[in-house]
């Protein structure tokens, strides 16, 4: 046997600590509720879900219900709690937020090899006993600043996140494939024009459109360096199109002509699927912001957004550059991080983070190499993105949910949306199989 420290019991902290217990570790999980909270806590229990009471759609042809589906198989102790409290929601998995946390405690409390402390961790727990981290999107300032001198500052405060569209409901008689300048391979950007009543329609739109309140605590520094577009639009009526829709050097091959302004939008994933709208963090509201986009930007007008856009503040590591595969620190390898400190976003991928990381714990010291779960399930969607195995080169680092776009690209040939998420879930639970006994 041995013995492990968990700072957090939070979704992922509580996962990890279940999975590791179960294994026959001795686990200390660190919580520094009730003594200290976060801005959004306000519960005294392990598992807090901080603001819906939802863990999402229950439908594997979702890929976080596929989720859910994986993580039941695997045993975790946050879906079954989930289950046990579960409310009706349509076919979300919504919970008894009360019971869901008082029974996560429960169990975890009683589990014989589990301690719980009560305090606050102020310090990265040094070598050689291994730790995980998972002290979620608001860690504290101390610890926070021992995380960030670990990471050289690849720790950010706030995610700034552009929508990003499915390739096949853009309209390419309208879109053109072009680089600024035609610089780079012509295929990893496409533009949108506008002429200047449409952009000034778009404008207006954007200073009309309802915007979603940032909490108290999240106010003040968010806009240095990432201004959402509606703020841009709020400085003056030119200032987005000398700022993210520029249009210079990006003359549309067909007219050969320049639009007055651009929408750039940047391929997100290595199979082409999804792309991102560059530079179009924003707080409208996810109602308006499929809305606005589909009627006022050329080219989107049946639009199906893979993510909305949104800006928290949010504690996360540029997890591909700063953790190894196995979720370990790459300076120092007794630690390793979970949940939404790595930049996966939700309740169920916190979770799913919380057991890979445990999974690559028992690996560690079992004196064996990390087996990543197998590529094409949902849990191998999250970690290719924690890896950057599924993004291109270059790709800016933000937290996502687990979507398909994150998957292996398919093979084989499945006409419609429907049937492509069809193969998804078969491929997906046969290759689970051999990887869920660690
Ligand atoms: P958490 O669940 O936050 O767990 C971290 C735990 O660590 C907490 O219990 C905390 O008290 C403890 N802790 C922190 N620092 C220390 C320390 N130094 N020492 C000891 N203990 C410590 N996701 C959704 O899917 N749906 C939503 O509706 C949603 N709403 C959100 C709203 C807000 C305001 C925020 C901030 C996030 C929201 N999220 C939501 C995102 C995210 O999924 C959740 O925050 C999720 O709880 C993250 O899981 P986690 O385990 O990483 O962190």
């Amino acid at each position: 046997t041995g013995h492990v420290s968990v700072i957090g019991g939070g979704l992922a902290g509580s996962e990890a600590a279940w999975l590791l217990a179960e294994a026959g570790l001795d686990v200390e999980l660190v919580e520094m509720k009730p003594a200290r909270r976060s801005p959004a806590h306000v519960l005294d229990g392990l598992a807090e879900l901080v603001c819906s009471n939802s863990l999402r759609s229950d439908n594997p042809q979702n890929a976080v219900g596929l989720l859910h589906e994986e993580l039941r198989r695997l045993g975790s102790v946050v879906l079954a709690a989930a289950d046990a409290t579960r409310v009706p929601a349509g076919d979300a998995l919504a919970v008894d937020r009360e019971r869901f946390s008082a029974l996560v405690t429960e169990r975890l409390a009683s589990h014989p090899r589990i301690r719980l402390r009560r305090e606050e961790a102020t310090a990265l727990p040094p070598p050689p006993g291994l730790a995980l981290v998972a002290t979620g999107p608001l860690t504290g300032e101390a610890l926070a600043a021992e995380i960030s001198a670990l990471a050289g500052g690849r720790l950010h405060f706030y995610d700034a996140i552009a929508p990003i569209i499915a390739a096949e409901s853009i309209d390419m008689t309208i879109a053109y494939a072009r680089s600024r300048y035609g610089k780079g391979s012509g295929d990893d950007y496409l533009n949108l024009p506008l002429d200047e009543p449409q952009y000034r329609a778009f404008v207006a739109a954007l200073l009309a459109g309802e915007k979603v309140k940032p909490h108290a605590f999240e106010e003040p520094r968010y806009f240095e360096g990432c201004l959402p577009i509606e703020v841009m639009a709020e400085r003056g009526p030119d200032v987005l199109a000398y700022g993210p829709m520029k249009p210079v050097g990006l003359e549309d091959p067909r007219t050969g002509r320049r639009p007055f302004a651009v929408v750039q939008l940047r391929c997100e994933d290595t199979a082409g699927t999804a792309w991102n709208l560059v530079g179009f963090q924003t707080r409208l509201t996810w109602p308006e912001q499929k809305r606005i986009f589909r009627a006022h930007l050329p080219g989107l007008a049946g639009a199906e957004f893979v993510r909305l856009g949104q800006i928290h503040r949010n504690t996360f590591l540029e997890a591909p550059r700063v953790l190894a595969p196995d979720l370990s620190s790459r300076e120092r390898p007794h630690l390793f991080f979970a949940g939404q400190i790595t930049g996966v976003e939700g309740y169920v991928e916190s979770t799913a983070c919380g057991h890979l990381a445990a999974r690559a714990m028992l690996d560690r010291l079992a004196g064996r190499d990390f087996r990543p779960p197998p590529a094409a399930t949902a849990m191998g969607a999250l970690h290719r993105h924690l890896t950057g195995a599924a993004h291109p080169a270059g790709y800016d680092y933000q937290p996502t949910n687990v979507v398909f776009a994150l998957f292996p690209e398919l093979t084989g040939r499945h006409r419609g949306k429907a049937a492509r998420k069809d193969a998804h879930v078969e491929r997906a639970r046969k290759e689970l199989e051999p990887w869920l006994t660690p």
